[in-house]
């Protein structure tokens, strides 16, 4: 079975409240009980070079103007700061199941989140890296993932349809968002990168191009998340094809802004009201 790819311009759409940007998803939006978000950079307090709508404690931005964006983005959405659960992103493939029992505002060291329990909504932050969004509608559940080169390694994106599997999804029932993130474009790596998806992809060779550089090339992340989603039985996946280090103006890139940057937000979640 052909595999749906809806290219991003039919998908994607911009939105600005309260003047804050952010990016939704069509499908996701046919269903009022699913709450999502992409946010860009725009919008917020943070200065230069967070500027302006960084949501990350890591990167060395005032404190005070992060939490104030975080409350923003919140509001935007209708939501209260303490429904989002968020972890420390650590580059692996581990994704932890949030129910109302287990939920912290932390849940610890992971890379995908997933939940089927409505009011909990799902807050990680990017900057170049994957973010990868799940929606079952049919079972309820949700998940939101970080792949980066590492995490793709891994199967970041097969082991959250493994998760959610465990919740009572079936794959096919799930739609997958590979949302805004480093593209082949601009994303030139080197041997260590090549040789890990030599040894961990099914099919490395169509995923990075020559650029001329030699031991270098150019990866294509997205495409290997979307094998790695189809392979998992994902039907249904939406390619953003938004590229980060292209669209500063849109997205903080780690990669273009030579690692003095910030990072977006990505939350979703189930509402409770609407089920
Ligand atoms: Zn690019």
């Amino acid at each position: 079975m052909q595999n749906e790819i809806q290219a991003a311009g039919r998908d994607f759409f911009l939105t600005t409240k309260r003047r804050i940007s952010f990016y939704r998803s069509r499908a996701y939006s046919a269903y009022p009980q699913l709450e999502h978000a992409i946010f860009t950079r725009n919008g917020g307090i943070s200065r230069a070079p967070f500027d302006s709508l960084n949501l990350s404690h890591s990167v060395g931005d005032d404190p005070a103007a992060i939490e104030h964006n975080f409350q923003a983005v919140c509001r935007v959405l209708g939501i209260a700061s303490d429904q989002t659960v968020a972890c420390h992103l650590v580059h692996g493939a581990d994704v932890m199941a949030v129910t109302r029992a287990n939920r912290q505002p932390l849940m610890g060291y992971f890379d995908g989140l997933v939940t089927a329990e409505p009011d909990i909504f799902l807050y990680l932050r990017f900057g170049d890296c994957t973010p990868l969004l799940f929606f079952d509608p049919e079972t309820p559940a949700v998940g939101l993932t970080h792949a980066g080169w590492r995490g793709t390694m891994k199967n970041a994106a097969g082991a959250t349809v493994a998760a959610m599997t465990r919740l009572g999804c079936n794959p096919a029932n799930i739609i997958a968002i590979i949302g805004p993130a480093i593209g082949p474009c601009c994303y030139e790596v080197g041997p260590e990168v090549i040789t890990a998806a030599a040894a961990s992809l099914a099919e490395p060779g169509r995923l990075f191009q020559k650029n001329g550089r030699v031991g270098h090339a150019q990866f294509d992340m997205w495409a290997a998340n979307w094998q790695q989603l189809a392979a998992a039985g994902v039907k249904q996946i939406i390619q953003s094809e938004l590229c980060t280090a292209c669209h500063t103006d849109q997205f903080f890139s780690h990669r273009a802004e030579q690692g003095q940057t910030g990072r977006f937000g990505v939350i979703l979640g189930l509402r409770g009201g609407a089920q």
